[in-house]
């Protein structure tokens, strides 16, 4: 039997020290250390054959031992006028992920300069399971490496870089749960805010989780400057269970007092995101939930038009059903602001072109699972709690119509 090579180790993966041992055990000169480090993170080179202040020997040294870049390939697509740039990146293994770019012009009004964020995953797929997600429903693959995260970061850099921009945010809210991959997304943001390396301001980076809590208690002791976003979707249990499995393991009440003590220990505000679905979770009782949870903490609400996904039954809540829930939020005290969903256009969010490429389920499979969404939803809207996840992790597939995999 032929055995599966392991792939080299990423550069992205060392700091100044990291590289300075690298060169010393390769026998190259000292100084080569900063010339790595600085056409790594600074270059617009895509191999060590295009780092022209390396010789060509240390060119094929380095290349020997560690590749420039994690990823195996990238495609590219420009949309919604060029503001937002989707990046479909295979990594080894064949394991696909996106990022998505988003460039935001200057507003006076809030005192800021132009803006330039990406997206990036920390997983391939997600264990999670939300039955709106498109991620959700590809299951799991595997976790990224820290390498692997910043590499999408250093993708943005260098196309921006062409633009004569500067990347400003970047927000864990791609593919992937990040607080179950928390050791390396946790490398990953030393490598992004080291001075020498990423150079980004710890407070220019959000955490996105769906309720994990010992990984948001962790993140508040050893990340305390890093901003946390909450997925809640829903303020009452039953019907979270049904969009956020994991709220079994971490219900609503434990969440948001967990993201509380992170506020009390950081002094940063959380972000709570709520992907509103019509008829599902924007009803004036949810945000009257919303409110008696959140009251009195130190948070932003985050109102966002879900994206159509063909495995469910559930559609985007109208515009002014929208706003009317914001308007409802805001007059019982809470701050509320009602988001676009970048990169919609170009199918980008939340895993979709991932899923698209994984192939289409069988019609049969995604009749039968949205029937079963559409029985599990009007249960949880009579607040019955189910015990067992109704859309675990895993692809649709013939012979495993409704995926298969644990929830966590
Ligand atoms: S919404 Fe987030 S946590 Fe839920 S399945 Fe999708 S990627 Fe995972």
């Amino acid at each position: 039997m032929s055995e599966t090579k392991s792939p080299l180790p990423a550069i992205s993966d060392l700091d100044l020290a990291g590289i300075t041992a690298l060169v010393a055990e390769l026998g190259l000169e000292k100084y080569r250390s900063a010339q790595i480090l600085d056409a790594v993170w600074r270059s617009d080179a895509t191999t060590w054959a295009g780092v022209t202040t390396l010789s060509k020997r240390a060119q094929e040294t380095l290349a020997a031992v560690a590749r420039f870049y994690s990823t195996e390939t990238v495609e590219r697509e420009d949309v919604e006028d060029g503001a937002t740039t989707k990046l479909l990146i295979t990594l080894s293994g064949g394991a696909k992920v996106e990022a998505v770019l988003m460039r935001y012009p200057p507003d006076p009004r809030r005192g800021r300069g132009e803006r330039a964020t990406i997206c990036v995953s920390s997983q391939a797929g997600c264990a999670v399971g939300c039955p709106f997600c498109a991620t959700g429903e590809l299951g799991f693959t595997r976790n990224l490496t820290a390498g692997e995260i910043q590499d999408q970061v250093r993708l943005a850099r260098q196309i921006l870089r062409g633009e004569g921009r500067e990347l400003t945010n970047v927000v864990f809210m791609g593919m992937g749960e990040p607080l179950q991959n928390l050791d390396p997304v946790l490398a990953s943001i030393d490598g992004l805010t080291d001075p020498l390396r990423g150079g980004i301001g710890q407070r220019r980076i959000v955490v996105s989780t769906s309720g994990v809590v010992p990984g948001i208690n962790r993140l508040a002791q050893v990340r305390p400057q890093v901003t946390l976003a909450v997925s809640l979707h829903a303020a009452r249990n039953p019907l979270r269970d049904l969009l956020v499995p994991l709220n079994r393991k971490w219900p609503v009440e434990e969440v948001v007092a967990a993201a509380a003590a992170h506020a009390r220990t950081t002094g940063r505000r959380t972000t709570f995101e709520v992907t509103m679905i019509d008829g599902i979770n924007d009803r004036p009782d949810d945000a009257a939930a919303l409110v008696q949870v959140l009251r009195g903490s130190d948070s932003h609400v985050n109102l966002i038009p879900m994206n159509s996904v063909a495995h469910t039954p559930w559609q985007e809540s109208s515009a002014q059903r929208i706003e009317e829930i914001a308007e409802q939020l805001r007059a019982s005290g809470l701050s509320v602001t009602v988001r676009r969903n970048r990169g919609r256009e170009a199918g980008a969010a939340c895993g979709q072109l991932a899923a698209e490429r994984a192939g289409t389920p069988p019609p049969a499979a995604v009749a039968r699972r949205r029937e079963l969404l559409v029985v599990a939803s009007a249960a949880a809207l009579q607040g019955r709690r189910s015990p067992t996840p109704l859309a675990p992790s895993g692809p649709l597939t013939p012979s495993d119509p409704l995926g298969g995999g644990d929830a966590p």
